[in-house]
This record gives structure tokens, sequence and C-alpha cells, in this order.
């Protein structure tokens, strides 16, 4: 689904990924794993063309994505995208946030974007909340609601950059709850995320990053049980 070859992306002096190439296959939920400031975020906003990157190709099913010719806007629609927190407009209702990009952007009629809407806010029990408004929402329901919004197109990927942080713990387990039925129907996942034993149960495989560059790359064990690496040992024993 996705190929990224040889990404490299600075800020000024920073270089922030130096030569990232790894491949999520269909119905794969990869985490993206690192330090703070490893680049993890930066890596889907290339991925999600919120950044350009400055060398290397990222491939989504056979587009160039990175091709500055392509149309950014379908390649977006492609995309999901959920961040760690603001992913709802406070000043509209659930409905109209979910629908707003898809009308917005991809002009989908209104019958055509609230039909889709409602059948996803069925889908996590939230369509009694479709004239709420986001302040009237838990922070686990909201973030819910934003993966929603994410999935209105179909997207043929996922991207979830620390969609639990900004939770209150009691929350964090209906937001990853919910990825896990993605997975179940076989959405692919890309998830930026310190939520280590969710990492390690649900996803399929851990790209762990540390300087830039792809440090393991490996099943779950493999990487968080059975690394010799003595860096990738320390990073791990953080969170036992
Ligand atoms: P965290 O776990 O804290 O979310 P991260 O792995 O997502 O960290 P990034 O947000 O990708 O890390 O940041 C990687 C590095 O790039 C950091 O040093 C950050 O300061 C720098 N950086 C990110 N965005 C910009 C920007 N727009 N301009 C300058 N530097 C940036
Ligand atoms: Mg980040």
């Amino acid at each position: 689904v996705l190929r990224l070859d040889n990404i490299r992306k600075s800020f000024g002096d920073a270089h922030v990924l130096n030569g990232i190439s790894f491949d999520i296959h269909q119905h794969e939920v990869v985490a993206l794993l690192g330090p703070s400031g490893s680049g993890k975020s930066t890596l889907m906003k290339c991925v999600n063309l919120l950044e350009q990157v400055d060398d290397g190709q990222i491939w989504l099913n056979g587009t160039d994505i990175t091709d500055p010719r392509a149309d950014q806007d379908a390649i977006r629609a492609r995309i999901g995208v959920v961040f760690q927190q603001f992913n709802l407009f406070p000043h509209m209702s659930v409905i109209r946030n979910v629908t707003l990009a898809a009308r917005k952007v991809h002009h989908w009629s209104k019958d055509r974007a609230e039909a889709r809407a409602l059948e996803l806010l069925d889908r996590i029990g939230m369509r009694a909340k479709a004239g709420a408004y986001p302040d009237q929402l838990s922070g686990g329901q909201q973030q819910r609601v934003a993966i929603a919004r994410a999935l209105m197109t179909n997207p043929e990927l996922l991207l979830l950059d620390e969609i639990t942080s900004a939770l209150d713990p009691m929350l964090v387990g209906e937001v990853l709850d919910m990825v896990s039925e993605l997975k179940e129907q076989g959405t692919t996942i890309l998830m930026a995320t310190h939520e280590m034993s969710f990492a390690h149960d649900a996803a399929d495989r851990i790209v762990l990053l540390r300087r830039g560059v792809i440090a393991e790359n490996g099943t779950p064990r493999e990487v968080m049980d059975e690394s010799r690496n003595p860096e990738t040992r320390e990073f791990f024993s953080h969170f036992r």
C-alpha cells in the first residue's frame, strides 16, 4: 500500500529524516516508535503531504505522491489522518465536522456525505451525538469521531499520530479498542504511539526510529522482546 524510498527531510541544520525506507502492506498495522523528536510526526506529515520531502519517494498504491505534479487533494482523500488533539472544529456539530472535508474538498453532495457520516457514527455508537458539539463529548469520544471523519472517503491508509497522548488515561482504552476494530476490518494503519503494550499486542510490525534512521523493523516480538541492540533494549526498558 505504502512504500517509502530513502526519505530525507531537514529543517535548516536539523537532519530529521536521513534516508527512511520501509513498506506497509495491505491490512497491516505498523507502529512507528521512537524517542520524542525522532521524527515520527515529521514522517507522517511527509506521507500526508503536510511537509515536502527533500529527497526520496513515497508511493501509495502505485502513485508517486512526492511527484510535484501529483494532485494533492486527490491524494489526501486516499489517506485518513488523526492527530493528537484539536482534530474537531469546536464551533461545528459532530456531523458537520465529519462531513466537512468530504463536502468542501472532495465535493461530495450533502446527502452522500451525511449518509456516509451517519453510517460511520452508527458503527462507533455515536449516531445519537451527531448534533452535539465537541465540548459536549469526552476526549475519547472526540477522538473516535475524528477517526470516523478520517474514514469518510474510504482511505487506502490511515495515519494515527499519538491519538491517545492527550487523553485522560481512563479514555485511552476506548480509542485503542476502536483501532483494534479497524484492524479486524482490515484497515491499513501507520500509527505513531507511546502506548507500548498496545503496539506490542496490536501491531503486525514495529518500525523504530532513532537519529533519523530506522533502527529496527520487525515483529513486536523481534523488536521489543528479542532485539540484541543495546540502544533498542535500553529504549524499551523504560516502558516495563
Ligand atoms: P514526539 O514523540 O515528541 O511527537 P516526534 O518523533 O514526532 O516526537 P517530530 O515532531 O517529527 O518528532 O520532530 C522531529 C524533529 O524535527 C524535532 O527536533 C523537531 O524540533 C523538528 N521539527 C519538526 N517540525 C519542524 C518544523 N516545522 N520546523 C523546524 N523543526 C521542526
Ligand atoms: Mg510527534
